[in-house]
């Protein structure tokens, strides 16, 4: 059987630009997190940053994408809104999308969700708590009924998202906030998986639950099949029953139509 292929997008700035970072995730945070999903013989995960061309998201990339794994949060204004437009299409041909903590401010994120996507925010290295909210989910396999983070930046509610298809974890702060730290969408023939943890300043992503569940969700998020949406016009003669045309009409035959 054909491996996942996962690709991991790295802003890859506070790496480059903050010593302490650096020395935490030498490779980048999105080495270490196509590290972890490479452990999963059923995923093969690459990587590509902000700084390449096209931002390492050229049209061959991503149709060689099955899920875009997306960490971002200094230079969002930074991605060109064209590599926004391709990425979002392959989202609703079937490609999955992870993103991931402050990712929830990319432009990929807040157009395919339609709303703010903001939320409330502390940085004093807390616990996390991640409760499971549904125990069956398959991004939940193999984990307890909660598992923590010992230093976590706070995320809380108010988060501005649209109602999610489905809720996976809420987390719970020392500072006592809580916050809808793992949901999901579908949006066309793309499934989405927002997961809160992986603040730059901690070693998230080196955290074995961490990694289980990014594994899980790849093995989720693949398409299930492949959506081109061309909206074509069916001629009257192409019609499953023989019809004939009535009345007057605005379009030619066969003309692509307005888009
Ligand atoms: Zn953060």
């Amino acid at each position: 059987m054909s491996k996942i292929r996962a690709t991991i997008w790295g802003e890859n700035v506070h790496e480059q630009k903050v010593a302490f970072i650096r020395e935490i995730y030498p490779k980048g945070m999105h080495g270490c997190i196509a590290d972890g999903l490479n452990e999963d013989a059923a995923i093969e995960a690459t990587t590509v940053t902000l700084q390449e061309p096209e931002h390492g998201l050229t049209v061959e990339k991503l149709a060689a994408t099955d899920v875009l794994v997306w960490w971002g949060h200094a230079a969002h204004g930074e991605v060109q809104d064209a590599i926004v437009d391709r990425v979002i299409k392959r989202v609703n041909e079937g490609m999955g999308l992870i993103v991931l903590h402050s990712g929830h401010y990319a432009k990929v994120f807040k157009r395919l969700l339609g709303t703010t996507c903001s939320l409330t925010w502390r940085e004093a290295g807390e616990k996390e708590r991640l409760w499971v909210c549904n125990p069956g989910h398959p991004i939940a396999a193999g984990l307890g009924t909660y598992f923590e983070i010992e230093q976590e930046e706070m995320y809380g509610e108010p988060f501005g998202i649209p109602t999610p298809d489905e809720q996976i974890f809420i987390s719970w702060f020392e500072g006592g906030e809580v916050f809808r730290s793992g949901a999901t969408w579908k949006r066309g023939n793309g499934k989405i998986f927002y997961f809160r943890p992986g603040h730059e300043s901690y070693p998230t992503y080196y955290d074995a639950n961490v990694k289980l569940v990014l594994k899980n969700a790849v093995r989720w998020a693949k398409p299930e099949g492949t959506w081109i949406d061309t909206c074509p016009n069916i001629p009257v003669d192409k019609a499953p029953e023989k019809i004939e045309i009535k009345g007057a009409t605005l379009h030619a035959p066969g003309e692509e139509g307005l888009k």
